[in-house]
């Protein structure tokens, strides 16, 4: 049994090797193939989970500033619902794109199925730049895109949550405008909202904490003291800085960070609250003074012993992954690792905690603040630390159990684990025709 699935896995590595590595959906689609081959998946029920259930494009057309009327595109994929309403963020950027928006909606589904959360996958998205857009005219393109997904939302159907490039601000938005349109408040229809309009305790670290209690986990399995560990971080937003801020917590020493504008790196460690507050007052790290300027590939590759990459997809690749010096590489960000990069971190021993389980703590309180807002009643952060220190916990034990079974990586285990319950309460439920 053993050899048979060590023989498949190899097989599948070398073909991983003749695909493209640029396309996000392509990348999860190489994964997926390998877990549906342990799995023995049945072609229909292969073909069902691979498409995406519904893939909706919309114009958004504004008036900016200056008069004038642009028009934006706007994505929401639904991936999968089978387990429960489709949940996913909203990103706001310039390049984002359809099939990164189907692969981000699949590795909800995948991320939703490992957490064991009620959710099926859905992401979306908006080809623009909020950092070039008035506050007026980020409001308005929300609205919009809101207005035009009113029958796709809905807190038991569609629940969008932030993503790179939008906030609880533009969440406020999102659930003002679903509201006024079927005339009464529906806080659930969106999550990671202010607390004080209905959102949780604990969500906007939710993610970073999620990302430093597995990182801690892994360093433990490995004999690596925290006090006595050097870690980088690439990505300095929400979920790169409060992952460097907890691990610096738990005696981390962060030696590099980095965001859009370049790496800085100090072998004495970044002062992490002092970096936060100057992004606060910067909005970037540029300028930063308290490390030595770094290029985004040498962060990537600094001495150290976890690496966090929590910026964007797509950074770890077949030309820089032989490259990495880290023992961990705990994914913060979604679908940093292409699926070329996999073998060959594979090969140098790095263990990766792959970005489905890593970063799931951000969903798993969103999860909380739907339950939340649907019964009205709210919990302490206390409580919400300690519920989301559990599912991580036990979504970390059940991966690492799964890898020893299949002898796999843990982001095949991971794949492996998240298919096999879709496709079961796929068998349940049946095709309805
Ligand atoms: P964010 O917009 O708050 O921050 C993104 C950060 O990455 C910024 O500091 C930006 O300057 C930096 N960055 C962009 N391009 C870079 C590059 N080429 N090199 C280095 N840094 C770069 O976004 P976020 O919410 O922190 O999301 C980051 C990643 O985490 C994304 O992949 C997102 O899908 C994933 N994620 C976010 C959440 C969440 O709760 N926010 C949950 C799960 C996964």
């Amino acid at each position: 049994m053993e050899n048979f699935h060590g023989e498949l896995h190899a097989n599948n590595e070398l073909t991983l090797l003749k695909k493209s590595e640029e396309n996000p959906f392509e990348s999860m689609m190489q994964r997926f193939d390998v877990a549906a081959d342990i799995l023995k998946l049945d072609q229909g029920v292969y073909e069902y989970l691979k498409t995406p259930a519904r893939q909706i494009i919309v114009s958004i057309p504004v008036q900016m500033d200056n008069g004038k009327v642009e028009v934006f595109e706007g994505y929401r994929v639904i991936h999968n619902d089978i387990l429960g309403p489709s949940k996913g963020g909203i990103r706001f950027a310039p390049d984002v794109h359809l099939d990164e928006i189907k692969a981000l909606a699949a590795w909800m589904t995948w991320k939703c199925a490992i957490l064991n959360i009620p959710f099926g996958g859905a992401k979306g998205g908006v080809k623009c730049d909020p950092t070039k857009l008035s506050k007026s005219e980020l409001e308005k393109i929300t609205r919009r895109y809101t207005a035009s997904m009113m029958d796709v939302f809905g807190e038991e159907k569609d629940i969008p949550a932030p993503d790179m490039g939008t906030n609880e601000q533009v969440m406020a938005w999102i659930m003002d405008t679903y509201s006024m349109h079927i005339r009464h408040t529906e806080t659930a229809v969106v999550t990671g909202k202010p607390i004080i309009i209905g959102g949780s305790e604990g969500r906007k670290e939710a993610t970073g904490r999620g990302v430093m209690q597995v990182t801690i986990t892994a360093m433990n399995k490995l004999g690596i003291v925290p006090t006595e560990s050097t870690v980088a971080v690439q990505g300095f937003g929400n979920v790169g800085s409060l992952t460097a801020e907890l691990l610096s917590q738990q005696g981390c020493k962060i030696i590099g960070i980095s965001d859009v504008t370049g790496g800085y790196y100090n072998k004495s460690g970044i002062n992490i609250p002092e970096a936060i507050a100057y992004v606060q007052q910067n909005k970037t790290l540029k300028g930063f003074k308290g490390g030595d300027k770094i290029t985004q590939e040498e962060l990537l590759e600094l001495e150290c012993d976890v690496l966090i990459p929590a910026a964007k997809e797509d950074q770890i690749t077949a030309k820089n992954a032989s490259k990495i010096k880290a023992k961990i590489i705990a994914e913060g960000a979604n679908g940093p690792t292409t699926a070329l990069a996999d073998p060959i971190l594979k090969e140098k021993g790095i263990l990766v905690i792959p970005d489905i389980l890593a970063n799931a703590g951000g969903v798993t309180v969103s999860y909380f603040e739907w339950v939340q807002d649907r019964v009205g009643y709210f919990w302490s952060l206390d409580r919400v630390n300690r519920r989301l220190e559990r599912m991580m916990r036990l979504a970390f034990d059940s991966v690492y159990t799964t890898s020893k079974e299949y002898n796999v990586t843990l982001r095949i285990a991971a794949y492996v684990m998240a298919i096999d319950k879709v496709s079961k309460t796929l068998k349940l439920r049946g095709i309805y025709a």
